[in-house]
Parts: C-alpha cells; structure tokens; sequence
C-alpha cells in the first residue's frame, strides 16, 4: 500500500470523516513545508506521551509531577466535592469548565451508551463511576449532562437505573441540566450562555 492510502485510509477512521475528506487531509498535507510536517508528527507523539488519564475522573490532561495520577480538577481541594456532574466525553467536560458557572468535580464516562445495549458496564465506565461515589462519601449530587438526543437520553437512564440503589442507602439527589439544550445538538457544541442557563435549571 503507498503512504498516500495508508495515511488516508487512518484519516477516514476519525470521527465523522470519510474517504473523501480522508484524502483531502493527505493532500493538504503534502502541500505543506518539512517543519510543519516534523511539528504535526511530534505532537501525535506528545500526546501519547505527556498526556494521561485521571485515576479519578478518567478525563486525559496534561501531565504533572505532584499529583497521584490525580488532575488539577479532583487534586483542587477548593473545588465543591458535593457535586459530581457525569459527562460522556472529555470534550464535553471541556464545554461545561469554559461555563466558568460549575464548581464541583467530574466524571467521564468514555462515551454514550448505545440504544439497547445489553452490557452498558463494557461500553462505559460506569462500574468505575460507582466504585468513585461509594468513596467519596461527600458528594451529594450527581449532575447527568448528556447531550439532547436519543442516546444521550438512553444513557441517563441507565444512570438513573444503576444509581437507584445507592440513592437508596445515602442522601444522593441525581438531576439532570435544564431547558434550553436544543434537541440534536451535541453538548460539546452548545455554546456557554446556554449551557450555564442549563446548569443553573438543573432539575431532578
Ligand atoms: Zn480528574
């Protein structure tokens, strides 16, 4: 296989991307100089290297030598460790921090959960999930921010199914963010007047 395939043929398994565009990235590319090329590589590999995931809120950051595999989110003591708000991806932790409007900690779930999946607990991390609210014994609400569609509903149920028991045991108020998301549009792509309208609605 020649590179120019090779290259495109890793481009078109990007979300959302397609041979078609696959081969404009490749061709886009070869249109630039050397050093752009050397940079481009070199920060794929940074990214491996430098980055890592939270052992608490599982979110990739940039790594740092003081924290016990911890980020600067869960490591922040002046963060309120009452609330935790569960979001599918990193990029949609992301959305809701640029809000400025949220002070409490996190969890990323990895994805959503597809409609009538039968083993969600291999799809998302939601034993991990659970194994983090039995711990901390401080929180005492769990936010669900998933983004106005179909499996974004599919999986707050299943959160709200699997949460249940806890609730049963502790004070632990599970709510969901309010009016204003419109319907189809990703969470990531909410812009932030509405999604802090949506965190401040937020509702059981
Ligand atoms: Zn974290």
């Amino acid at each position: 296989v020649n590179p120019i395939q090779k290259l495109a043929e890793y481009f078109s398994r990007f979300p959302g991307i397609g041979p078609r565009q696959s081969m404009r990235f490749v061709y886009f590319l070869l249109s630039r100089d050397k050093a752009y090329l050397d940079e481009l590589a070199s920060l794929i590999q940074d990214i491996r290297n430098q980055i890592s995931i939270c052992t608490s809120c599982f979110r990739h950051f940039t790594k740092n030598k003081s924290e016990n595999g911890a980020c600067n989110i869960c490591a922040n003591t002046g963060r309120d460790g009452t609330k935790l708000l569960v979001v599918a991806r990193d990029a949609d932790f992301e959305s809701i921090e640029k809000t400025k409007s949220y002070d409490g900690l996190y969890f990323v779930l990895g994805s959503t959960i597809p409609i009538l999946e039968p083993e969600p607990e291999k799809v998302v991390r939601l034993n991990e999930l659970l194994q983090r609210i039995d711990k901390e014994k401080n929180i005492t609400e769990i936010i669900i921010a998933m983004s106005a569609n179909p499996e974004g509903e599919n999986t707050e149920d299943v959160l709200r199914e699997v949460l249940r028991d806890i609730a049963l045991h502790r004070t632990l108020t599970i709510t969901r963010l309010g009016r204003g998301l419109s319907t189809g549009v990703e969470l990531e792509y909410s812009d932030s007047d509405t999604l802090k309208n949506a965190l401040t609605g937020r509702k059981e």
